[in-house]
């Protein structure tokens, strides 16, 4: 039987999207044609962002090379525009003059960068940013010309803009919204967004629109404002939004209104020609984002290979920027307003705000800014349409609020269910990914996406998607014998760049970024706190701590609450307190009216409630050491009354818990530190399920490593039976300290155990007392001059991170 000829305009990622679903169905079915005016495979347009930041070849986006058309028997036109279609004849013909024939014709030609018509937009210098030559275009021109003015805030526009100003251009970004990326945040979002902008150099015209483009023998030299200033500009982007590719379809008699109009099966007035992408109005709407266009593409593939119809409904989309180190993320109706509620969590000085909207139990719209980690979640309920009425006392503070006791950091990853969608770009559920890497044995991200597509895309889930992958292969994971790179920043893996920083001597954030020729200028959530702790533990004293890569409770030296304020936890050695300490906490809760004083799990007080402008006060008023309850690092050595008051007891295990606590105080970690000690094996101090867990016994005390009581509880491990309380000092010491020097960034001790195995810390910490005491000794070093964060903080007084506190 002869083939349908299907013909494609537009080689894009929207239409070749629906040829690959095609293929998936029935790659026998047509005769397939494509037209493109470009003279390439089809890429990953998304990607030309960090093209142009540097950060990506242009090599590594293409998403179809010529031979998959070749292997696929698809006839490529490329470098080649459509110019008519013949509807009657069904016919397209090509600027060369060539008729194509088709019985089934989908249109995908995308959008084209709006152009502002004022005079001078048509000076040399003058582009949009739409393609590889416009991309092209500006990296030659960075290393030409000093000055760029990007006119539009938008996505595209600040994206633009961060990469010229990394090939070293002076970039201003002329932008006719009060505040950046109106659109997709609201104000509060805009405003901190506006800072970081700022503070990665670019300057910013809000409010303004442009007026003119002045121009000097042809190429453009400066932009006029509406304010009459003028900007000196050698180099001009557009990107104040984007218009259809209609006009194909409208000088073929197609029902056109912004773009060509399709109904839900994506069929156009046309009952042979199909159009997607970004050239098509669907129930009124045109996109500009790749997730809709999939979302269209499998049900257009479903449809011409043979599935039956399906129906295209619209899809609600999210908004990401890809710039490096700046976090943001918004969907649905997150302005808010009158008959909605609002949660919101806004810590300007940290850099971090969170707004949900809530609208009869539903979650209808969220806008984050700093911290994105809970994105995927937010999104999936928005689109679930999911009752949270349970949720909604910690929806603001995410999936962790759930706890992440002992989960290797893949509890967020854990908790989603399988239908929860992963990569919004390609529409890749956590379902697909899990089976992907069981049945393909996949170990690394890069497999994940290459099978799956899952963040192959604006790779923004890439996070989650290394969660998933080290939830689903757990222990293999390690055992495999491929590399895991920290994170996508860097091929290196948490090992390489611990032994990098300890052997060329590297003690700040840039110069380890630097030598080992990070992918990324400023790294990414996951490898700045990771690198800090790193540099930090490694040349303590000489390496300074970096605020700005610490994780938020680490630079606010409290715990965030659920109504932004603070928890404040003074440490209380061993459990133990005197009625002084109890009148000063008491004397400053009524003093700074907190809500409640509530007991711990790590026996000592909590003061919640407290407003951030406070904290240096209350810390100065109560005059007791940070409890480091928010820390990576030790939390408490928790106690039972012992033999001191306990007819059971056999060794005072308050007095060893509180020198255990005061030797250790101070102390980061990888991960956070618990620690306990029993005064007998009745264990009321629940030692067997903590970091180090020590039990008083007749003949002396048991210590036991690598349990802890969360989501998974863990059972610590038996590690030796010693005499006195120094050996119990040295031996955890030298323990800790091995964790501290060894595992990688949030790993827990149970986690660090099971990577290197119980017999690596025997032989490093029992077997070998040089090894074991010089262990102890680099610890006690490290820990000599470290400064409680909150005298340091107290000494500072009202320097940052406060300086900026609402009043
Ligand atoms: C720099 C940049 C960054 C982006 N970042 C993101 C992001 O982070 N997240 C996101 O979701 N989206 C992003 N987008 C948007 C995303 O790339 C588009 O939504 C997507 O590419 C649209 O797919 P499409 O197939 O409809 O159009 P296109 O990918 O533009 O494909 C259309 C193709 O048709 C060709 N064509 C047009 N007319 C003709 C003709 N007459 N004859 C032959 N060929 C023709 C065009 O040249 C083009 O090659 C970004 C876009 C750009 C430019
Ligand atoms: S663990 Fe033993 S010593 Fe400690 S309180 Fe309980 S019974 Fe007493």
């Amino acid at each position: 039987m002869q083939k349908q000829r299907l013909v494609l305009i537009g080689n894009g990622m929207a239409g070749i999207r629906a040829i690959e679903e095609v293929l998936k169905h029935d790659a026998a079915r047509y005769e397939i044609t494509v037209i493109g005016d470009e003279p390439w495979g089809n890429y990953n347009r998304i990607q030309l962002s960090p093209v142009l930041a540097g950060e990506q070849k242009l090599k590594d986006i293409i998403l179809n090379d010529l031979d998959w058309y070749a292997s696929n028997g698809i006839r490529l036109i490329k470098g080649m525009a459509a110019t008519q279609i013949d509807r009657a004849g069904q016919y397209v013909i090509l600027a060369s003059g060539e008729a194509i024939s088709y019985d089934k014709l989908i249109i995908a030609t995308g959008s084209r960068p709006f152009m502002l018509p004022i005079p001078g937009a048509d000076l040399d210098g003058v582009i949009g940013f739409r393609d590889i030559k416009d991309t092209e275009k500006m990296v030659v021109a960075a290393a030409l010309y000093r000055h760029a003015v990007v006119i539009g805030g938008g996505l595209l526009g600040l994206e633009a803009a961060h990469g010229l100003k990394l090939r070293g251009m002076e970039v201003t970004v002329v932008h006719l919204g009060e505040w950046l990326l109106n659109r997709q945040l609201d104000q509060s979002a805009g405003r901190l967004l506006e800072k970081a902008m700022q503070q990665h150099g670019l300057k910013l015209k809000l409010g303004i629109s442009a007026d003119a483009l002045l121009g000097d023998n042809g190429r453009v030299t400066g932009v006029r404002l509406t304010t009459g200033e003028v900007v000196e500009a050698d180099l001009v982007v557009m990107a104040a939004g984007i218009v259809p590719n209609a006009a194909l379809g409208q000088a073929a008699g197609l029902n056109v209104e912004q773009g060509i109009v399709v109904d839900d099966c994506l069929q156009t007035s046309d009952e042979h020609i199909y159009a997607l992408g970004e050239c098509v109005s669907h129930r009124g709407m045109s996109y500009g984002l790749v997730a809709p266009l999939f979302e269209m593409a499998k049900v257009l593939g479903n449809q011409l290979g043979g599935c039956g119809k399906q129906r295209y409904t619209g899809t609600m989309t999210s908004t990401k920027l890809k710039v490096t180190g700046i976090d943001l993320f918004s969907a649905g109706e997150f302005f808010g307003g009158e008959g909605y509620d609002e949660l919101v969590l806004s810590d300007p000085a940290a850099g971090i705000y969170k707004k949900l909207v809530l609208k009869d139990n539903l979650l209808v719209g969220a806008c984050l800014f700093g911290d994105t980690s809970d994105g995927a979640w937010y999104y999936q309920l928005l689109r679930q349409g999911r009752n949270i009425a349970d949720l909604r006392a910690g929806l603001l503070f995410g999936q962790q609020d759930l706890g992440d006791a002992g989960t290797s950091g893949a509890s967020r990853a854990g908790g989603l269910p399988d239908d929860a969608e992963v990569c919004g770009c390609n529409g890749v559920t956590k379902g697909v990914i899990v089976k992907a890497i069981k049945e393909k044995g996949l170990f690394t991200v890069d497999d994940v996406k290459k099978h799956t597509r899952a963040g192959a895309s604006c790779g923004s889930c890439t996070g989650l998607v290394e969660q998933i992958l080290m939830s689903t292969v757990g222990s293999s994971f390690q055992a495999a014998p491929k590399r895991k790179a920290m994170c996508a920043c860097t091929e290196h893996t948490h090992e390489e760049v611990r032994a990098a920083i300890r052997d060329q001597h590297l003690i700040t954030l840039s110069d380890t970024m630097r030598a080992l020729h990070w992918s990324t200028p400023d790294g990414c959530p996951s490898c700045r706190p990771a690198l800090n702790y790193y540099l930090i533990s490694t040349w303590p004293g000489e390496a300074k701590d970096d605020p700005q890569a610490r994780l938020v409770n680490e630079r606010m030296h409290a715990n965030i609450q659920k109504d932004s304020t603070f928890g404040v936890i003074p440490r209380m050695w061993g459990g133990v307190t005197t009625p002084d300490e109890l009148r000063k906490i008491a004397d400053v809760a009524d003093k700074y009216a907190v809500k409640m004083v509530k007991v711990t799990g790590g026996q000592r007080l909590d003061l919640l409630g407290v407003k951030k402008e406070d904290l240096p006060k209350i810390w100065q008023d109560l005059d007791m050491p940070c409890g480091m309850g928010y820390a990576k690092g030790l939390r408490t050595a928790k106690t039972c009354v012992g033999k001191q008051f306990c007819r059971f007891g056999t060794q005072d295990s308050t007095g060893m818990g509180i020198a255990l606590e005061k030797a250790l105080d101070r102390m980061w970690a990888p991960h956070k530190v618990k620690l306990a000690v029993s005064g007998c094996p009745r264990n009321c101090a629940e030692a067997g399920i903590k970091d180090v867990g020590i039990i008083a016994v007749d003949s002396g005390w048991e210590i036991y490593i690598g349990g802890n009581g969360g989501i998974k509880t863990e059972v610590a491990e038996f590690l030796i039976k010693l005499k006195t309380e120094d050996e119990v000092m040295e031996y955890t010491g030298a323990f800790l300290q091995l964790y501290r020097e060894e595992a990688n960034y949030l790993e827990r001790t149970v986690h660090f155990m099971r990577r290197v195995g119980m017999d690596y810390i025997k032989a490093q910490v029992l077997e070998d007392a040089t090894r074991r005491q010089a262990l102890w000794a680099r610890l006690q070093l490290a820990l000599a001059d470290e400064p409680d964060p909150w005298q340091a903080r107290i000494g500072e007084s009202a320097a940052a991170p406060f300086a900026d506190l609402p009043q």
